[in-house]
């Protein structure tokens, strides 16, 4: 086998691809890739992240449900600075790819037993799952707390998935998500391992677009994790490969709200607020359930992390905008970090950067004041 999937803390095999959790202790499950990255495995004129379908080896070149995702932008901002747009994804966020290859490789074992798929989201990943499965012919179940609206739910019901309701908090919502249950399968973007693999593709993009010299440092919005994990795979696959001399510097950018993350790696106590009211609407995971494994990771390939306050979030936004680049608040997160590391000295003014702008800003809710 080219890869293998397993616990990541009793490191028992997982038996399906549909598992979202270790049948015999329930952790999470994480996605080894064996083979080693080569540059002539690159699908060279395939402008979208399955250039790179050699190192995905559990999906069948035949199964990809595409919507044209990844192969995003990296554009200069500044002498130092490059920012990757991925909010230029097909659905808006850089969620569609753990959504491609997800939906990729379990879109016909969920036919085969005639089922449906469940996600507990209300933001980006619930629009994303939505739209892939609206893709595969699949009818998506999307859960979400009973108060919300705006946007990104408009999208998750244009693209046709059922949205139910729930009342209470946000582990109620994953609760009622992950009930089991005849031809019902859970495909929450939190936990199953093969959407976090999918962000894994951004690392090589970064390499590749940046001919493979990578940048000392990259900032990016944590919230849940995927996006950090998956980076941070990516970039651990390539170096093994040899491919990169140098791991870059990963920065998770987190707002003081929900910042659970920073607060471990930092050795301070967190409490997480009773709502989480800041503009970053996207970062909400005050306990995610991958919490260990990004300490673990974080530290394993010597990263930081920074926590920003909401002024200088709204700052970071309106700023961005200013000069041509409309993203939603969430992902000013990681341009707001930067900032602060910058003015403590922190980062010096000639490193290279590269700063993820992980979402569009046309999903957000505010007008101008
Ligand atoms: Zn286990």
């Amino acid at each position: 086998m080219d890869y293998e999937i397993r616990c990541s803390s009793c490191g028992k095999p997982s038996a399906s691809m549909l598992d979202f959790k270790c049948s015999m202790c329930g952790q999470p499950l994480i996605v080894k890739e064996k083979r080693k990255f080569e540059r002539r495995q690159i699908k060279k004129k395939d402008y979208s992240l399955w250039r790179y379908s050699n190192f995905f080896p559990y999906v069948k070149e035949k199964e990809i449900i595409s919507l044209g995702e990844g192969w995003t932008p990296l554009v200069k901002f500044s002498d130092h600075i490059h920012f990757k747009l991925e909010s230029l994804n097909p659905t808006g966020s850089f969620k569609d790819r753990g959504s491609t290859v997800l939906i990729s490789a379990v879109h016909t074992l969920v036919k085969e037993a005639e089922g449906n798929i469940a996600e507990d989201s209300s933001g980006n990943a619930g629009a994303s799952i939505a739209a892939y499965a609206a893709r595969a012919c699949l009818k998506a179940k999307i859960y979400v707390p009973e108060n919300i609206s705006g946007p990104k739910l408009t999208q998750i019901r244009f693209y046709g998935a059922d949205v139910i309701k729930v009342s209470g908090n946000r582990n109620k919502v994953a609760e009622e998500a992950q009930k089991t249950g005849k031809g019902r399968f859970y495909v929450g973007h939190i936990l199953h391992p093969l959407f976090r693999d999918g962000i894994r593709s951004l690392a090589y993009e970064i390499a590749e677009q940046s001919n493979w010299k990578v940048p000392q440092r990259i900032y990016l919005p944590v919230s849940a994790g995927t996006l950090l994990l998956g980076v941070i795979d990516g970039f651990k696959h390539l170096a093994n490969s040899n491919m990169i001399e140098t791991l870059p510097k990963i920065i998770a950018c987190q707002t003081r709200q929900a910042s659970p993350l920073y607060h471990q790696i930092k050795k301070l106590r967190y409490t997480a607020p009773e709502k989480i009211t800041s503009i970053a609407d996207a970062l909400v995971s005050t306990r995610p359930p991958l919490l260990d494994i990004m300490v673990t990771s974080l530290n394993e390939i010597g990263g930081d992390a920074v926590v920003v306050d909401e002024d200088a979030i709204y700052d970071a936004f309106k700023e961005l905008a200013r000069k041509g680049f409309f993203v939603e608040p969430s992902s000013a997160v990681a341009y707001a970090a930067y900032k602060k590391q910058l003015g403590q000295k922190e980062v010096a003014k000639d490193e290279r950067v590269i700063i993820i702008l992980t979402g569009t800003g046309l999903k957000t809710n505010f007008t101008p004041s």
